[in-house]
């Protein structure tokens, strides 16, 4: 049997999960907010065209506005100035929408530290129970942020200080960007980076490493608990927007029966 036979059986029979790794995107849907001077972006908003009336007496549809980076959504190269020179995403490769994924969880460790950093002796601790990151794949950063995706409050997790959201530390962004294999890395929260990356050196390393190394970032992703460490496949589909800097994706997951 080919791979692809064997997959649709897999499919069919239940074997192979799909996964929606996706947040619902609303109008509830909680976006980034920057402090000044900095502009904002919008959120997610429907506006109706008809709905089985007289502007389309059969036929519902809506037309929407919102920014790239709201939502469910994935970081093209050009997004950070480390990356200017780099694939917009609608020249992002479609065989880099694909490919396999693995689950580091820290939920543990960000329940008792909203601010907790992922380390590069985090992600060695992984490979010596799993093996290597994989080549042409996705890093996955399970922090249990997803259960506050309902709410902005919750989810920005903001005092006067600032927000306290769990990320990825400098050294480990920039080595997941320069010397890992990976193409991306995945994460519940608003953005790749922590809350508090804004005051890092660099800040936002995870975006000014990752994105300048021609790689990827995806965010507010839920579903990750249901992954496991190893062996699933990532599928990431962001609008094809020319001369865009991203784009809300939907992002699905094929992962053995559980
Ligand atoms: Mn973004």
């Amino acid at each position: 049997m080919d791979t692809l036979s064997a997959l649709i059986d897999a499919l069919a029979s239940g074997a192979v999960e799909v996964v929606d790794l996706s947040q619902p995107l609303s109008e509830a849907t909680p976006v980034l907010r920057l402090p000044p001077p900095f502009a904002n972006t919008p959120g997610w908003k429907m506006h109706l065209i008809s709905r089985y009336d007289e502007g389309g007496p059969a036929w519902y549809w809506n037309w929407f506005e919102g920014g790239e980076h709201v939502g469910t959504h994935f970081d093209a190269p050009i997004h950070w100035i480390t990356g200017r020179d780099g694939d917009d995403v609608s020249q992002v490769p479609a065989s880099r929408l694909i490919g396999p994924a693995v689950v580091i969880d820290k939920s543990a460790e960000a329940a008792e530290n909203p601010d907790y950093l992922l380390t590069i002796d985090d992600i060695r601790a992984f490979e010596a129970a799993h093996g290597p990151l994989p080549a042409g794949g996705w890093l996955l950063y399970r922090t249990g942020w997803d259960a506050r995706a309902h709410d902005e409050r919750l989810f920005l997790n903001t005092d006067e200080r600032g927000p306290h959201t769990p990320g990825i530390a400098v050294e480990a962004a920039r080595w997941l960007a320069e010397e890992s294999p990976i193409i991306g890395v995945g994460v519940e929260t608003v953005g790749t980076d922590a809350g508090a990356a804004h005051s890092f050196t660099p800040p936002f390393p995870c975006h000014a490493f990752l994105l300048g190394a021609g790689k990827y970032g995806l965010t507010q992703l839920t579903n990750l608990a249901r992954l496991p460490a190893t062996g699933s496949v990532l599928i990431a589909a962001p609008l094809k927007i020319v001369r865009g800097s991203g784009s809300p994706a939907r992002v699905l997951a094929l992962g053995p029966r559980r």
